[in-house]
């Protein structure tokens, strides 16, 4: 089973082109929604996270996300010392989960890939792009956010023009039925390139 890592900076269209890839039967793993999951049940990663960030980062129903996001996303430090609690913990059920999957390939989607080195972990990469004055009109709308606060959690990812040097395949993400066309060509492409 190869491992396909998949990313875009926010509001490329990540979720939507991944959605098109589960529907021609590629196995999905979304490890952002994982590292959620885990945030919220593991008992190990609580003690770490309160240690980190306080008591406030848990609320007697869960993590704090509001709180925990409002720590993170304005220190790089810190975003790097949480990363560095959720990250084995992700990988390690990651390979778990790869090693129950079947078919040619899988793909993980995560929201940074290049900028922590996950990509050298994969047997090849996917970058969705698209422009960027497009990708803030996506996010504002689907999240209801003002433009500064998509600005602010772009700031944490780098730019494509540094992506597209070390991503092997990229889908321009903009008319939608283009992009369907795009998804299943690759798909195509990646099962020969590993049968
Ligand atoms: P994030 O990084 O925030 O998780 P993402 O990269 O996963 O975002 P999506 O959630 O797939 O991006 O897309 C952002 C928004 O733009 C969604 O509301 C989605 O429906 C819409 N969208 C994505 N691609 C297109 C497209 N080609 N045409 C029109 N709308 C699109």
């Amino acid at each position: 089973m190869k491992i396909i890592g998949l990313t875009g900076g926010i509001g490329s269209g990540k979720s939507t082109v991944v959605k098109m890839f589960k529907s021609l039967g590629v196995p999905i793993y979304i490890a952002d929604d994982e590292a959620k999951k885990l945030l919220a049940k593991s008992k190990v990663i609580k003690r770490k996270v309160i240690a980190l960030l306080g008591d406030d980062a848990y609320t007697k129903d869960g993590p704090n996300k509001p709180y925990i996001a409002s720590k993170i996303f304005n220190d790089s430090h810190l975003l790097a010392e949480m990363n560095g609690i959720i990250h084995p913990k992700v990988a390690t059920h990651f390979k778990r989960w790869v090693s129950k999957q079947k078919g040619r390939y899988c793909i993980k989607e995560a929201a940074v890939l290049f900028e922590n080195d996950g990509y050298k972990k994969c047997d090849a990469t996917i970058l969705v792009t698209a422009p960027e004055k497009l990708r803030i009109q996506r996010v504002m709308a689907r999240d209801g956010v003002a433009k500064e606060q998509v600005l602010e959690r772009m700031k944490n990812q780098w730019e494509d023009e540094k992506k597209l040097k070390l991503a092997n395949f990229v889908i321009e993400n903009i008319d939608i039925e283009m992009t369907k066309k795009l998804v299943y060509n690759l798909h195509k492409k990646i099962t020969n390139l590993f049968c």
